[in-house]
C-alpha cells in the first residue's frame, strides 16, 4: 500500500480561476493499493451543527474533559468536515455518497468543484454507492434541475436503507428533528429508484469491495471493505461519525444516530475488525481528509489521519 498526500492546488494547474477553488482545508489523500487501485478523497466541505446534535445524551463531566484532548468547547457549533471517497480501478470511477448539493447547507455542496479541480467530469462517474440516505451523503446526487448529476452512473444502496427512507410511514416514525431528512430522501430517492442497485450485507458492490451492515446512526448503514488483509481499507460512512468522541468513547450513545444504542454496538464491532486487521480507514466526517489509522491507547481508541 502506497499512501501519498499532495496538494491539489498545486497540481491543478493555474487555469482554475480562485473563484471556482473548493473550499479545501487540506491536502488530497491518495492510497494505491496492489492490484492498480487507487482511492482518494474529496471535500464537500463542512456541516454546521449544533452541539447538543451529538453531545445531546452524554455526561456532561466526563465530556468536557475528553473534549479538552482535542481543544473543543462542549456548548460550541460543530463544523464537521465531509469526505467524499473516490476510487478508481481501471474503466470505474466509483464514488462512495454523493454529498448535500445546494440545498441543505450553505457551507456543503463543493463535490462538483473538487471534482472539476481534480479534472473530473460527473459524467465520468461510473458508480454512486451510498453509505446511507442522510442529506449530507445523498442530496448531491441530484443537480439543481432535480436530475442525476452523475448521469452516467449506476446508482446503488442498501437494501434496508433504501425500503426504509422509501416507506410512508418513515416520517411519522423518525421525529419532528429528522422529518425534512426523511421527505427529502424520499423525493430523492423516488428520483433515482428506476437506476438504483440495491445490495445486501457480505454484497460485493464492485471487484474486491464488500458491503458491511452496519446499522444505528441508520437502520441499514453500509460500509465498504475495499481490498483485504493488510491492505484492506474500510469506507466507514458514519458509522464512527466523528474523531473525537467517537473513538474516544464508542460505547457512549451519540444524539446524531437514529439508534444511538445499536450505533454504539457497531462501533465496539467495528473498532474490534479494524484493529485487529489494522485496517486504513477513511471516515466521511473525520479530520485531516478522513484517511487514517486507528491507534488503540490506554483510554479509548483515536484517529492518526495519514500524514
Ligand atoms: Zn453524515
Amino acid at each position: 500500500m502506497k499512501i501519498t498526500r499532495r496538494s491539489l492546488l498545486a497540481t491543478s494547474g493555474a487555469a482554475i480561476l480562485s473563484s471556482t477553488l473548493p473550499r479545501r482545508g487540506w491536502t488530497e489523500t491518495r492510497v494505491e493499493l496492489d492490484g492498480g487501485i487507487e482511492i482518494l478523497t474529496l471535500s464537500d466541505g463542512n456541516l454546521t451543527l449544533p452541539a447538543e446534535f451529538i453531545f445531546g445524551p452524554m455526561p456532561g463531566d466526563e465530556l468536557a474533559a475528553v473534549l479538552a484532548r482535542f481543544d473543543m468547547d462542549p456548548s460550541a457549533p460543530l463544523t464537521p468536515p465531509c469526505n467524499i471517497t473516490l476510487l478508481r480501478h481501471g474503466d470505474t470511477l466509483a464514488l462512495f455518497d454523493a454529498g448535500s448539493g445546494t440545498a441543505f447547507q450553505s457551507s456543503v455542496g463543493a463535490l462538483p468543484d473538487a471534482l472539476a479541480a481534480a479534472g473530473i467530469d460527473p459524467l465520468d462517474i461510473t458508480h454512486v454507492i451510498f453509505t446511507h440516505g442522510h442529506p449530507d451523503h445523498l442530496w448531491g446526487a441530484l443537480d439543481d434541475f432535480d436530475e442525476a448529476l452523475f448521469a452516467d452512473a449506476t446508482h446503488m444502496m442498501g437494501r434496508i436503507e433504501f425500503d426504509y427512507w422509501m416507506d410512508d410511514a418513515t416520517v411519522e416514525s423518525i421525529g419532528a428533528e429528522r422529518a425534512s431528512f426523511a421527505v427529502g430522501a424520499k423525493r430523492r430517492l423516488e428520483i433515482l429508484a428506476d437506476d438504483m442497485v440495491l445490495f445486501d450485507d457480505g454484497a460485493s458492490v464492485l471487484p474486491g469491495v464488500t458491503a458491511l451492515l452496519t446499522p444505528g446512526h441508520t437502520p441499514g448503514h453500509m460500509a465498504f471493505v475495499i481490498g483485504e488483509g493488510a491492505q484492506a481499507v474500510m469506507v466507514l460512512g458514519d458509522a464512527i461519525g466523528n474523531g473525537h468522541i467517537a473513538f474516544a468513547r464508542p460505547e457512549w450513545t451519540s444524539g446524531s444516530d437514529q439508534d444511538p444504542e445499536m450505533a454504539a454496538a457497531t462501533r465496539g464491532r467495528l473498532f474490534a475488525q479494524i484493529t485487529a486487521a489494522d485496517m486504513t480507514v477513511i471516515g466521511f466526517h473525520l479530520p485531516g481528509g478522513g484517511i487514517g489509522r486507528v491507534v488503540q491507547g490506554s483510554d479509548g481508541f483515536t484517529f492518526q489521519p495519514e500524514m
